[in-house]
């Protein structure tokens, strides 16, 4: 089975419209997103986009302020500080990677928690390896949600996370634990990652590598949440970082690229937007 994240984010924004449409009556306003776009990155502007896209599919207010990347590490802090103190913007999200004269731990850590939409920020991650409540990264959010919706049984299953970056590997890893599966994280100096790799019921790859998961490292029968996007370097489409085409007919379930995780993240984007909106108009 493939799991569109496509469709399944379809459904959930839908689902997010019709409660998004009641808020000007009960709250008097809808949820306000800026998103913070520095420099002319393709990949980056194509994200950028993609949200402006969702937020006005689910009705949320979008603001995108583009500024050059020259633009100066104070300069950006002074448009985060002027955001954190409106009233009106519920959720602030700095489009990364940054240009390198900007301190990108410090830009996420002037974004006030309440209004950190992307849950990067240093409180937020805090909180969810204390599991106090808190808003989920994306990316991670949107795996769990997709493997729940595919009735794929968390609890007891033996997990394997290829990538311990902040924003995927270790959060995914936590999510997966805090969903009491056995989990084991690998990156770039594991020994035998095939292996490894071969005993997981679900995979779950975020490495930035094209087509690197061969199908003899995956187990019969197992589920493939493929996270990376990458551009084959042989037919310069988009791919994951698993082979797909002779893994799809080994896994019980995976998910493609495109059409996949990227979706979910979104989504999940939105929901976040939803969630602060919600969490300071209920205060
Ligand atoms: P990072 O570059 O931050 O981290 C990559 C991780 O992969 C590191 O932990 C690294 O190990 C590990 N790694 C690299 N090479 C190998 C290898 N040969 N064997 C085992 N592990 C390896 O990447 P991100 O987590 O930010 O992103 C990963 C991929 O996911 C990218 O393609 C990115 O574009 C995509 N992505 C997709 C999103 C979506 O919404 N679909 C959202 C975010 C990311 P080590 O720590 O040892 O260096």
């Amino acid at each position: 089975m493939i799991i569109s994240g496509k469709d399944l984010s379809a459904r959930l924004k839908a689902e997010m419209a019709v409660e998004v449409a009641s808020f000007p009556e009960k709250y008097g306003r809808v949820p306000h997103l800026v998103v913070i776009l520095v420099g002319e990155d393709p990949g980056s502007v194509s994200y950028v986009k993609g949200k402006a896209k969702a937020s006005e599919a689910v009705g949320i207010r979008n603001t995108t302020i583009r500024k050059p990347d020259t633009i100066s590490e104070e300069e950006l802090l002074g448009i985060i500080d002027e955001l954190n103190r409106d009233d009106e913007v519920d959720g602030i999200l700095v489009q990364l990677p940054l240009p390198r004269h900007i301190n990108e731990d410090r830009i996420i850590a002037a974004i006030r928690k309440e209004k950190d939409v992307d849950g990067f920020h240093p409180m937020n991650v805090a909180s969810l390896w204390m599991k106090q409540p808190c808003t989920l990264p994306c990316t991670p959010k949107g795996i769990i949600r997709m493997l729940c919706e595919a009735g794929v049984v968390l609890e007891g299953s033996n997990a394997v996370v290829v990538g311990r970056s902040n924003i995927v590997g270790l959060p995914v890893a936590k999510l997966l634990l805090d969903a009491n599966a056995t989990v084991t994280v690998t990156h770039s100096r594991t020994k035998n990652l095939g292996e490894v790799t071969h005993r997981a019921d679900i995979l779950v790859v975020a490495i930035g590598r094209p087509k690197f998961i061969k199908e003899d490292m995956v187990r019969e029968g197992a589920v493939v949440i493929d996270v990376g996007v990458n551009r084959d370097p042989e037919t310069g489409k988009l791919c994951g970082d698993v082979d797909f085409e002779p893994i799809e007919k080994k896994a019980s379930i995976i998910t493609p690229v495109p059409g996949g995780v990227g979706p979910m993240t979104i989504c999940c984007l939105m929901e976040n937007t939803i969630e602060c909106f919600l969490r300071k108009m209920e205060k």
